[in-house]
């Protein structure tokens, strides 16, 4: 029903593509993210918590439709419909029905309920498209809760030898988790542009997430002392980051699991957060589909669809454009030189 293309994944039937990364006629956009979704196609279609982000990136004049999770829609006999992946805010995994068959496209998604995404659920599916950012056993989640209180005992840490906080997260995402669910009566917290502009994109638009102010360069000394200042990895190393000294780097990222990859980052301390299935995470999810066939499409693809075949899953890896342009995703692509053993 759905066929591998040099655009991106097409359904003939269907007449549509979803997240393609070269310019086409419609498609159908898991989430926001830059590498799913892309400018210069002619009509998208999205889950309506996707539309302030999209028109944030993509631009005001994009020619966008919007769906509610589990309403089923019809291209010529093709029923399509949302469901909740748990990645970020309005991010989901798309049902394709016809003929009694269905394929499920994951896009992004996470087992966990992050307090602000609607949390994932699993959809029965004959075929199962997956994502394998952290495929490998050794990436294994703590519950968010845990990595809270790590971020805030590092916080307070830092205000007792009279340093400022700088904790790099991706903009879209990782950021929305951690304005929602830091604590504030420790601080003042303060975000990058890059930030604040994604936050208040989703204020404005009515959700229920947590305002933040931008640093402006006319707060005082006092305004910053003691504070926690969240940024994106495009902000390391430029001269921007020199104002809040002293101050200690945190990295959230997924990939501070493996140990090095916060020095090599010039980070000096890493917080273990991903808007990513880990390797449970994954298997779990693709258990629950019920799928008889698994394709798998970006991060360690062919090691972990191996592994599928292994526990008597068909699954086979395919080449796709995702994870270029995401930033926790593309960092993995260092890392992917470096593959442990199963
Ligand atoms: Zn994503
Ligand atoms: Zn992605």
């Amino acid at each position: 029903m759905l066929t591998f293309t040099d655009k991106g994944i097409f359904c003939a039937q269907g007449d549509f593509y979803i997240d393609p990364w070269k310019p086409i006629k419609r498609a159908i956009i898991t989430h926001a993210h830059s590498d799913h979704a892309r400018l210069g196609h002619q009509f998208y279609l999205a889950h309506e918590h996707s539309a302030p982000i999209l028109r944030l990136r993509l631009g005001h004049h994009i020619h966008l439709q919007t769906v509610e999770y589990g309403k089923s829609l019809y291209s010529n006999g093709v029923e399509v419909s949302f469901h909740p992946a748990g990645h970020i805010i309005g991010s989901a995994q798309i049902r394709i029905a016809y003929k009694g068959e269905v394929w499920v496209v994951s896009g992004d998604y996470k087992l966990e309920n992050d307090g602000i995404s609607t949390p994932f659920e699993p959809i029965k599916s004959h075929t199962f498209i997956t994502e394998s950012t952290f495929g490998l056993p050794i990436y294994h989640w703590q519950k968010q809760d845990i990595i809270f209180n790590q971020i805030a005992t590092w916080w307070q840490k830092n205000q007792q030898n009279n340093k400022q906080s700088v904790l790099i997260a991706y903009s879209l995402g990782k950021a929305q988790r951690l304005i929602q669910h830091l604590d504030t009566s420790i601080g003042n917290i303060f975000a990058h542009g890059a930030v604040y502009q994604t936050q208040q994109a989703l204020v404005d638009a009515g959700f229920a997430v947590k305002t933040i102010h931008k640093w402006e360069n006319n707060f005082t000394k006092n305004d910053l002392k003691g504070a926690l200042i969240i940024a994106p990895q495009s902000a390391v190393n430029t001269p921007w980051l020199k104002r809040f000294e002293p101050y200690s780097l945190g990295l959230c990222s997924g990939w501070v699991a493996v140990r090095g990859t916060v020095r090599r980052r010039n980070a000096d301390v890493g917080f273990v957060l991903s808007d990513h299935a880990d390797w449970e995470g994954l298997l779990s999810a693709i258990k629950a589909t019920e799928a008889s066939r698994v394709f798998v499409t970006h991060g360690f693809s062919a090691i972990f669809a191996q592994y599928l075949n292994e526990i008597g899953i068909q699954a086979e890896e395919i080449k796709t454009e995702f994870g270029q342009e995401e930033e926790e995703e593309a960092n993995g692509k260092l890392e992917n030189k470096q593959i442990p053993e199963l």
